[in-house]
């Protein structure tokens, strides 16, 4: 028998797959996806592309362009200032590839989206992290970016905003000091939730040749099983990109799905608005209904809520409990910093309100045993 342990790269050995939990459910709130469907629009035009038989025997057009040509339009910019990926995961594997060196830094927050540390540790780099507080809701320091990248010469700096998990956002403003303050690191800005309150820090991209902000089709825009997302960079940044991008890496399906959902962003703006209104709505009844637990504020499509001394449970038993009565949400069993946390996506009306009914029966179960 051929000894692959011993063929592997030593730093590939240890790392365990990403297994994001597939069990059964009635309520999906695990995950950030979107409660609604594909407007109808968008699904007649998709249903008759789907009917073209070409799609399926034929590659895809390997460079996106005319998905890239309308992103470029939507943004006001050009489309050699943008790259489309399988899902921004992709566009943050290309970056690491492109800047990752094995024992090169990147400097990422904590908590925050894992696949910064992944790729990086998949490349062979370091992770410095920059811990956020809970006692200050994660606020974001941007010295705290800025020293952590200064003294490790990190090659990418990845921010999050709004940060997923925590629902907080980083100003513009902070974002273009790290800009100039870190000349020789690329400062990624993951705004995969951005639609949902945040302010975008794409126009840096033309001023500072070092900031790349990524987007996804993933979340607000209703797409997460087709799997597309982009970044917005300098043509250079752009060009780099494009030359380590695997050929033919978005399927035709895909590309149009988007293409055509851009054409749809009046109602996505009001779908979008409906979220945001959904998510003000269960923060209150949350707070109001569950004495003991704390609501961070969010500016995504999910609230971090923790689960205090007085409820006495961990994130994880929370979710177990809640599970058992088909709703899935997100714990943090490997985070000690979120061990008494869990994230919700905002559903509809109807799942946000039978989530927090059952919620409040969990909490209360608990505390009645103790
Ligand atoms: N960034 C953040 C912060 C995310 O939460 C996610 C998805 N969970 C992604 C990027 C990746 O999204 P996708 O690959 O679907 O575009």
């Amino acid at each position: 028998m051929a000894d692959i342990d011993g063929i592997v790269r030593a730093n590939i050995r240890n790392i365990i797959p990403y297994d994001p939990k597939q069990v059964e459910y009635l309520i999906k709130l695990d995950a950030n996806e979107n409660p609604y469907g594909l407007p109808a629009s968008v699904e007649k035009r998709l249903r008759k592309f789907a009917g073209n038989p070409d799609i399926y025997r034929l590659y895809p057009d390997s460079n996106c362009t005319s998905l890239r040509r309308k992103i470029a339009a939507f943004w006001k910019t050009g489309e050699e200032n943008i790259v489309v990926g399988k899902g921004s995961d992709e566009i943050i594997q290309l970056l690491v590839e492109v800047f990752v060196d094995p024992e090169d830094v990147i400097v990422a927050p904590s908590p925050s989206f894992e696949m910064y540390a992944a790729a990086a540790r998949i490349a062979g780099g370091r992770v410095v992290y920059v811990n956020l507080s809970k006692e200050s809701d994660f606020e974001y320091d941007a010295n705290g970016f800025t020293e952590a990248a200064n003294a490790s010469n990190a090659k990418i700096i990845f921010l999050c905003t709004p940060n997923n998990p925590t629902g907080n956002t980083m100003p513009v403003e902070a974002i273009e000091y790290i800009a100039a303050m870190c000349p020789r690191s690329v400062v990624a800005v993951d705004e995969a939730y951005a639609e949902f309150g945040a302010m975008t820090a794409a126009d840096l991209t033309g001023k500072y040749g070092n900031v790349i902000v990524l987007r996804t089709f993933s979340k607000a825009w209703g797409l997460a099983g087709l799997r597309c997302g982009y970044s917005i960079a300098s043509a250079d940044m752009t060009r780099y990109l494009m030359a380590v991008k695997p050929p033919y890496n978005v399927p035709a399906y895909s590309q149009t799905a988007a293409s055509e959902i851009l054409d749809a962003s009046a109602e996505i703006s009001m779908r979008t608005d409906g979220i945001i209104a959904e998510r003000e709505h269960l923060a209150v009844l949350l707070k109001s209904e569950i004495p003991g637990i704390k609501v961070f504020p969010s500016k995504a499509n999910f609230l971090l809520v923790q689960l205090t001394g007085e409820i006495g449970m961990s994130g994880e038993e929370a979710y177990r409990a809640l599970a058992a009565t088909g709703i899935l949400v997100r714990s943090f069993r490997n985070s000690p910093q979120l061990s008494d946390c869990i994230r919700v996506t905002i559903g509809t009306r109807g799942q946000n309100d039978i989530f927090a009914g059952e919620f409040k029966k969990v909490c209360g179960g608990k505390a009645a045993m103790l």
